[in-house]
């Protein structure tokens, strides 16, 4: 019986949906029944007419809601003049107002913009960058990364490297992916203790006094580690980070593809501290999540390594859509609804209902509730707890997709009070439903 079961072809559930490869899913069993037809606002609508308040903004994306008027404006108004058009020896005016735009509103110090398709391939940009910058000045030596264990930085090679190696998605890859040195992810919140600070940053100190001459830069999802769990920690301890990586001559890259563009409550993470960090790194909110674009934004110092006589010395990377007018009017038009609808406040508003709806939230499958901005997570102790939350979820007109351990919302800045507590309801519902 055993061994036919295993002999024989994997059964397909629901074999017309196998031609589309989807993302992180079991292919074996995926069953799809939510099917969209039209979005608006913060709503989703099904093929069967049900609408959907988006709790997650479409994988964190989605800051100013579906089907924008201004955005849709700025999209086809470019779209008539051109579309896309090649950035390799041909500039235009509108990739051009873009970076002069990030540069403008990016923490001091970060004056050069490169652009590409992705978030994961932004992180694999600024890890490039980062090693060239030393090679550029005939340091060999600096080729290995640090990253912060619970971090996520995407999908492709590079960006494994520097995920969590133990519990993270790609840990099968570890081996195979550049090997990277790892730091405790400090866990001690926004605002810790001396002592526990003390005790966070000392890591740091011995890995960099120990290897400090190998790396080449730390990477870091400033204030608030996303796919890796929600981890909420201190600007004080990107302050100290930054303190040693400058004595140890290591480079210190900002991720803030999920933090960027107002998440954490500010417009960029970074605007928590009191640095700057040498490269950042944008995406997501980057285009308001009409089309995957992402920016590298490099700090002087690290640009200057590049410029030569010699060509040897340019940075040799250029994906075929850097720059793609398209995502740089949609970018620009973003910006200026974020600045002009004052969306710094409608995000401190959304802040304020989130702690009041979720931190003094407790339940015995709970181990913890945290806010940050527009950012809510409820961390259960099991991740089976949450089977079934979707479809519950669903029904009651929200759409949230909870992953491992953790049942949380992103919701997108245009959201109203009542449409934000109707994701936070449901939420709790989900722990006082009847079993
Ligand atoms: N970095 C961080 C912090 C992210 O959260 C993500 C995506 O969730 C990425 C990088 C990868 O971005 P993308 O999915 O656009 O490749």
């Amino acid at each position: 019986e055993k061994s036919s079961q295993q002999s024989s072809q994997p059964v397909l559930q629901n074999p017309s949906s196998n031609t589309l490869w989807y993302p992180y899913a079991q292919m074996q069993n995926l069953e799809l029944n939510l099917e969209v037809v039209e979005a608006n606002g913060v709503y989703l609508t099904m093929k069967d007419g049900k609408q959907l308040v988006d709790g997650i903004s479409s994988w964190w994306c989605v800051t100013h809601g579906y089907n924008h008027p201004e955005l849709n404006q700025a999209m086809f108004e470019q779209a008539q003049k051109f579309s896309h058009v090649m950035l390799g020896g041909l500039k235009n005016q509108v990739t051009e107002s873009f970076a002069q735009k990030l540069v403008e509103i990016t923490p001091d110090g970060l004056n050069h913009v490169f652009f590409s398709d992705s978030g994961s391939v932004g992180v694999e940009v600024a890890i490039k960058m980062a090693l060239q910058y030393f090679f550029n000045q005939g340091n060999q030596n600096k080729t290995r990364i640090v990253a912060l264990e619970r971090a996520y930085h995407g999908d492709t090679t590079a960006c494994m490297s520097v995920c969590d190696p133990a519990e993270g998605m790609h840990k099968m890859f570890h081996g195979i992916t550049p090997e990277q040195f790892f730091l405790p992810a400090p866990t001690s919140g926004f605002a810790p203790s001396e002592d526990a600070l003390e005790k966070e940053i000392a890591h740091a100190k011995t890995l960099f006094e120990e290897h400090g001459d190998t790396i080449a830069a730390v990477i870091v999802e400033p204030l608030l580690q996303g796919a890796g769990g929600f981890n909420i920690y201190s600007p004080e301890y990107l302050n100290r980070l930054k303190a040693l990586c400058e004595e140890h001559n290591i480079l210190l890259i900002f991720d803030e593809v999920a933090t960027g563009f107002g998440r954490t409550g500010k417009l960029f993470a970074a605007d928590h501290t009191n640095i700057s960090p040498d490269i950042m790194v944008l995406a997501k909110g980057l285009t308001a999540g009409y089309v995957g674009h992402a920016a590298t934004i490099a700090s002087t110092q690290v640009f200057n390594a590049f410029l030569s006589d010699s060509p040897s010395k340019a940075f040799m990377h250029g994906p075929t859509f850097m720059g793609n007018p398209l995502a740089c009017a949609i970018g620009l038009k973003a910006i200026e609804i974020f600045e002009r609808d004052n969306y710094l406040e409608k995000i401190a508003t959304i802040e304020s209902i989130l702690k009041e709806e979720l931190l003094g939230f407790e339940h015995d499958e709970i181990v913890e509730t945290r806010v940050l901005g527009a950012t809510g997570a409820i961390e259960v102790k099991e991740a089976r707890f949450h089977h079934g939350i979707q479809e519950f979820a669903a029904e009651r007109g929200v759409w949230i997709r909870p992953f491992e351990r953790y049942i949380y919302t992103m919701p997108p800045y245009v959201i109203t009070p009542e449409e934000l507590r109707k994701i936070t309801q449901v939420m709790k519902d989900w722990f006082q439903r009847e079993r």
